[in-house]
């Protein structure tokens, strides 16, 4: 199995080491080779992922908590160091306060539903911002119309950051909770979520943050971050779809009813009233994803060994690099300069179609989004309905990013 040894938080990361861990890196697209500049929509995955799955099917495959048998203690071993492993990452209290989730959109869900709607009447509001992704916007639009409740919108400067002070002065009696990316997909935008829970908190409002961009890119810690709710997505942070978690403080875990019911969720069943058992599991009915989880334990692990503050000094370096890259580019536009960001390029070409652009740079091998990053909202603030967006991971390099502005260059001749 692939391992990395732990390095040092000042030794560069060995791009070309560090690449050859990406079995899918190395392979050509319409005859070219890749450039995968779509790590923000999903992650490329390690061999130590690929492998820890495909291990677990081939030796260890049993259901979990509940097989009286050698293949369900590993399978459930296997199955809950998921848990642990979620735990260090978020720098989370207890591992009793991680739920594991299909993945982002599962979590926000599981609070909206579950935390939110029994305490949301008429008059309340849910206070978000204008970066959202729709997993951070829709749900509470859901309980919302279900309560009599209503949504409310903290702006953002036209550089992509948003206005704290605002933020501060919506944050009325009437908000129930207050629901935040930590980074936004589109614009990079890293937020300054601990003075934002500060805020919530000396009101006594809680904090939802959504982590999907920020786990794979920052040193997380839920404590110092001041908030109450924590979402993650698996495979984003280099593990499998279908996986993810919500970190909830343990007091509104006790205090939140089960979302889906089933098997692996209950205390005891009786036709009379059925009682559940104790968070994280109350929220857990089902068979879950198994090897996925499996798979993401791994992938913690992978990016525990390569260190987070060196791929975050990294994937600084590949923005920094890119941005004065696109810059040149006669006629485009940057969408999000916030001073603190991620490494996520969202743009556009004056006169060129983003969907054009797009197909064209695939036939060169470059993978990029292009679209509304399902973020409808953020596009109506600019008044654009797409962008194009390039997002970076630690093995991504600059002859790479050379071989995307080349090719921006030569599509742009052709559209132009
Ligand atoms: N929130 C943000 C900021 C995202 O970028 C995404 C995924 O694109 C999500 C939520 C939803 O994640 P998932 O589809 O894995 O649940």
């Amino acid at each position: 199995m692939t391992t990395l040894s732990t390095h040092a938080i000042s030794d560069p990361i060995d791009v070309a080491r560090v690449r050859a861990d990406f079995p899918l890196l190395a392979r050509e697209v319409h005859g070219k080779p890749l450039v995968y500049f779509d790590n923000a929509n999903t992650a490329q995955k390690p061999a130590a992922v690929i492998e820890a799955v495909d291990d677990f099917y081939r030796r260890t495959n049993a259901n979990v908590a509940r097989a009286m048998h050698a293949l369900g203690e590993e399978a459930t071993n296997a199955y809950e160091s998921a848990r642990d492993a979620i735990a260090r990452l978020l720098g989370a209290p207890s591992r009793n306060e991680i739920v594991l989730v299909s993945g982002t959109t599962q979590a926000i869900n599981l609070v909206a539903y579950s935390h939110a709607m029994p305490r949301l009447g008429p008059g309340d509001t849910i206070l978000v911002t204008q970066m959202e992704h729709h997993a951070n916007i829709v749900p509470w639009q859901l309980v919302c119309a279900r309560t009599g409740a209503t949504l409310k919108v903290a702006p953002i400067t036209p550089r992509g950051e948003l206005i704290v002070e605002r933020f501060v002065e919506l944050l009325t009696p009437d908000v129930k909770l207050a629901a935040v990316t930590h980074v936004s997909n589109v614009l990079g935008t890293i937020n300054p979520v601990a003075e934002l829970g500060r805020e919530c908190r000396r009101r006594g409002i809680p904090l939802l943050v959504d982590g999907s961009q920020a786990a794979p890119h920052l040193r997380l810690d839920v404590r110092a971050l001041n908030c109450d709710f924590y979402a993650i997505t698996g495979h984003k942070l280099f593990g499998p779809t279908g996986t993810g978690a919500l970190w909830a403080k343990r007091e509104h875990l006790e205090a939140m009813p089960p979302f889906f019911g089933g098997g692996e969720m209950i205390r005891e069943v009786r036709f009379e009233g059925t009682t559940f058992a104790d968070p994280p599991h109350r929220f857990e009915a089902g068979t879950p994803n198994i090897a996925g989880f499996v798979g993401l334990a791994a992938a913690i692990r992978y990016v525990e060994a390569l260190g987070i503050e060196r791929i975050a000094a990294r994937e600084r370096e590949l923005l920094a690099y890119a941005t004065a890259a696109l810059r040149e580019v006669p006629g485009l536009r940057i969408f999000g300069e916030a001073q603190d960001k991620a490494a996520v390029i969202a743009f556009l070409i004056d006169g060129v179609h983003a969907h054009d652009l797009a197909t064209l740079l695939d036939h060169e091998g470059v993978a990029v989004r292009s679209g509304h990053h399902c973020a409808h909202p953020l596009m109506q603030f600019y008044g654009v309905p797409a962008t194009l967006r390039a997002s970076l991971a630690f093995y991504n390099t600059h002859e790479e990013i050379d071989r995307f502005v080349a090719a921006i260059g030569r599509v742009r001749t052709l559209l132009g």
